[in-house]
């Protein structure tokens, strides 16, 4: 009988993805995914070392299973991502009952380590530090009908003094247009209706390659994959922004209006302290700019309170840039030293106290700001593509979500019709709230689509050992890493 198998993902949109690929490696070797409410021969942990106390959570989720290894011998455990990449060896040092431990280079060979694993009865720990295998190339088991990720980059040539993603991803490295559009093709062939092109830092794309026009030529390029209707991408570098992708934004008609730039900080002082290369004013030019052609555009950012040394000055300056930039959303955090960052060893770190009050202070800006710019909305007609756990009906208001094509979130009231994660509807917005719109009233056009066929189909999944359960994975970070 098949093996069974299960991926927790930790992080970032590049781990959820990533994530996608060793599900398919292993489906490709013959093992199957474990039904829900079941427990796999195969348990991989998908790491991330951005998030606080990551490691923390590993090896306390890690201790949860060594009773059930005990019990399954069986049973196999292996630990990827970039926690794997950081601490090696040491994740079999401190948790002895893990088989594999891969690294961010080499998630290809998930599948021969744990064979090996099993045949030499000891654990294997391999970890490259250079890309040799684009992740792309390798087969993948996409988790929805409708929309896909692409990785277009792996890797960033920053060094952004708060983010452990260099040291730990390595160097940009740029998969070939052809390639990309390759997939971008068989995913709309295959019936999904949005892709995004995903990169640490996607506007630098084609610097591998030596051409910087890269990636307007391929936002263009997906502009004329059939059956694709929606393209978004994240995460752009205001460092790279450059007009000729503002353009191609604009004359993409399958492009989103949406744009997820991250600030960081408003203050130039402490950007230049987190050796972000663009100052306050260059992002908010970019922003007219972005306005300027796309007058519809919801732009979304990431913010980090309490850099070590910011003053209540540099704070005030972010408060401003938040105030003057209008972000339809924002995600913010409150800075944290990540081990192994330049940042850990600044001085001048903020009492946990003062970067609380400043964070509460921007959330409180942020939600009216949001709150104003969802209430715009009202009356207007959008566009949703109908999303599944989003879009599962709410038991109390019975109503559907899924996005529109701003990536703003919308519950609306399917009313008697069949409609399924992946369709798309055209409803009328009746009132903005601050992180969602809601639209009750009538649907007033509804699309089945491929995606939605497929949505009612069974996925292959066998029964796992039985086991007890050890909890969800945490909650995802909204990025590709930067500024989480
Ligand atoms: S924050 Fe983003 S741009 Fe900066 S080093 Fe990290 S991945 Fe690169």
């Amino acid at each position: 009988m098949a093996r069974s198998y299960t991926v927790r993902t930790y992080g970032c949109q590049m781990n959820v993805h990533d994530s996608e690929r060793m599900a398919g490696l292993l489906e490709s070797a013959g093992y199957v995914r474990a039904a829900a409410d079941t427990h796999a021969d195969v348990v991989v942990f998908n790491t991330c070392a951005v998030r606080e106390n990551a490691d923390n959570k590993l090896y306390g989720n890690l201790s949860h299973l060594a009773p059930v290894k005990r019990e399954h011998p069986d049973m196999q455990i292996a630990v990827g991502g970039c926690l794997a990449q950081k601490d090696r060896s040491e994740i079999v040092r401190k948790a002895p009952w893990v088989d594999v431990v891969f690294g961010t280079h080499n998630v290809h060979a998930l599948p021969v380590l744990l064979e090996r694993a099993r045949h030499n009865e000891e654990a294997q720990v391999e970890i490259l530090d250079s890309l040799e295998v684009f992740p792309s190339t390798l087969p993948a088991r996409r988790e929805s009908a409708y929309a896909g990720w692409v990785s277009i980059s792996v890797g960033c040539n920053n060094t952004c003094t708060f983010c452990i993603v260099p040291a730990l991803r390595g160097k940009e490295k740029d998969r070939r247009p052809g390639d990309i559009l390759a997939e971008v093709q068989a995913l709309a062939a295959d019936g999904v209706l949005e892709v995004t092109l995903l990169g640490q830092n996607v506007n630098a794309y084609g610097a591998d390659f030596g051409d910087r026009g890269a990636f307007a030529d391929l936002l263009r390029a997906c502009g004329s994959v059939e059956g694709l209707e929606r393209v978004r991408f994240t995460s752009p570098h205001p460092r790279d922004f450059t007009s000729d992708v503002i353009a191609a934004m604009a004359e993409t008609p399958n492009v989103c209006p949406q744009l997820h730039m991250p600030l960081q900080s408003g203050s130039d002082d402490v950007l230049r302290r987190m050796r972000r290369s663009y100052r306050s004013s260059r992002f908010l030019s970019i922003i007219d700019e972005v306005r300027a052609s796309l007058p519809d555009a919801a732009i979304t950012t990431d913010i980090i309170v309490g850099f070590p040394g910011e003053t209540e000055e540099d704070f005030q300056a972010t408060l401003d840039v938040v105030s003057a930039a209008k972000f339809a959303s924002a995600f913010t955090f409150q800075y944290s030293p990540r081990p192994g960052t330049p940042a850990a060893t600044l001085p001048d770190q903020l009492p946990k106290a003062v970067v609380q009050e400043r964070y509460m202070r921007l959330v409180a800006l942020q939600e009216q700001i949001s709150w104003d710019a969802n209430r715009m909305l009202e009356g207007t007609v959008v566009e949703v593509l109908v999303a599944a756990g989003e879009g599962k009906k709410d038991s109390a208001t019975h109503r559907l979500s899924g996005r529109a094509r701003d990536g703003r979130l919308v519950h609306f009231a399917p009313g008697t019709a069949e409609i399924r994660p992946g369709d798309v509807v055209e409803v009328a917005i009746g009132y903005g709230a601050p992180h969602h719109l809601v639209a009750d009233g009538p649907v007033l056009r509804h699309r089945r689509t491929r995606a939605g066929d497929a949505h009612d189909r069974p996925t292959p999944t066998a029964t796992g050992l039985g086991l007890p359960s050890f909890g969800a994975p945490a909650p995802l970070a909204p990025t590709t890493g930067c500024g989480a």
